[in-house]
């Protein structure tokens, strides 16, 4: 299968724009007329300290980010901000609470309350997680040092599209799977962060975003490469950074200027989405049982009328170039992601193979 020829619909790492991963390969060999492969580049060195720069500029402006908040790019993945969140954020006896939306929610509790007090303010499990917990029933602690929502759960097919007002209690959310995928109130929120491997791109790298008054120095037990305070005094150099991972997240944000930013990256994810969940809705074939006001744009969680067809639809698919539609593990059925780089030719693609695939089946 030639790559030119397929459509890869996986959850993460995700598809990554064409003209990023052709630039990144121009430039293998000798970054930026240095001489050197980005590889090979000294992290203290004008060359990397300037392709950093650039990528910092380009990303807070994408976000319009204000002044008091800082950027963060540290490796670990989003599961290690879990941890972190509480050893930077909250004193040991700190209390925090958490909204439960899905698997990914619950990875981010689970590991929370090996640290600290956590409060579940809401939860979608009694609606099986086919819609996000109903706001006027939120239990939120007035002593908690902040409020966690996974803005996309990804597994489950779940999105914010309104805040929640947590009363003043700052908001942390892990926007892991729909970061810049849609502009943001950057000023609504103390800490974002996001595992880059959806609509930014290198697995491993995470971007964390801080609101100036929220940072205090860890726990001691908080390694120092892993501690806001000390990587954001040193100017993220603390230690080696993840360089290449920086660069290629760089070339993303620089494609995200070129295509119009995050208004237009909305847009577009917005067609995307309503022409698929329109799809599946108008036909007896597929279903979705998502609340369709909380329905992920970023991930498509549906399902066949006829389950025992699951394994055959992902095969067939993949067959015709419809690449990684097999829903989450821990939640089944299909699943088509639908990241920035995902364009509509490829939502059509899918749209014009399930109709076939149905009309074969006799629907
Ligand atoms: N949070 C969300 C919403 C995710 O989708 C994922 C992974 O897909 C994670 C956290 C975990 O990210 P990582 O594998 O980088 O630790």
């Amino acid at each position: 299968m030639h790559a030119s020829s397929v459509y890869n619909f996986a959850a993460g790492p995700g598809v990554m724009p064409r003209e990023v991963l052709l630039e990144a390969q121009r430039e293998l060999l000798d970054c930026r007329r240095s001489g050197m492969s980005i590889l090979e580049m000294p992290f203290t060195g004008a060359e990397f300290q300037n392709i950093a720069d650039q990528a910092r500029r380009d990303l807070r402006e994408l976000l319009e980010l204000p002044p008091h908040y800082h950027v963060l790019f540290l490796p670990g993945g989003a599961s290690t901000q879990f941890s972190l969140l509480p050893m930077n954020l909250l004193p040991p006896d700190g209390r925090a609470d958490y909204v439960d939306t899905g698997h990914w929610s619950r990875k981010a509790i689970a590991e929370a309350r090996r640290y600290v007090s956590v409060n579940v303010a809401a939860s979608g499990a009694q609606h099986g997680y086919s819609r996000l917990p109903c706001r006027r029933y939120w239990q939120l602690d007035p002593q908690a040092g902040y409020c966690h929502i996974t803005s996309n759960e990804t597994a489950d097919g779940l999105a914010y599209h309104r805040l929640p007002d947590t009363r003043g209690v700052p908001l942390v959310a892990d926007m892991t799977s729909d970061f810049l995928s849609r502009p943001l109130d950057v000023e609504r929120f103390g800490v974002i962060y996001a595992g880059a491997q959806k609509n930014v791109g290198p697995a491993g790298l995470t971007l964390v975003i801080i609101r100036d008054d929220l940072l205090q120095t860890a726990w001691p037990a908080c390694p120092a490469a892993l501690s806001y305070r000390v990587q954001i005094d040193s100017d993220n150099r603390f230690n080696t950074p993840p360089i290449q991972a920086i660069y290629l997240a760089g070339l993303v944000f620089r494609w995200l200027r070129s295509q119009g930013g995050l208004k237009a990256m909305a847009a577009r994810n917005r067609r995307k989405s309503e022409a698929l969940y329109s799809y599946i809705d108008a036909s007896d074939f597929y279903a979705c049982d998502r609340q369709v006001a909380d329905r992920s744009r970023m991930n498509v969680c549906f399902h066949l009328a006829v389950p025992t067809l699951t394994a055959e639809f992902v095969e067939q698919a993949r067959c015709q170039g419809l690449l990684n539609l097999q829903g989450h593990p821990a939640v089944g059925g299909l699943r088509a992601s639908l990241y920035n780089a995902m364009s509509e030719a490829g939502v059509d693609a899918l749209i014009a193979f399930m109709e076939t695939f149905a009309a074969r089946h006799g629907r």
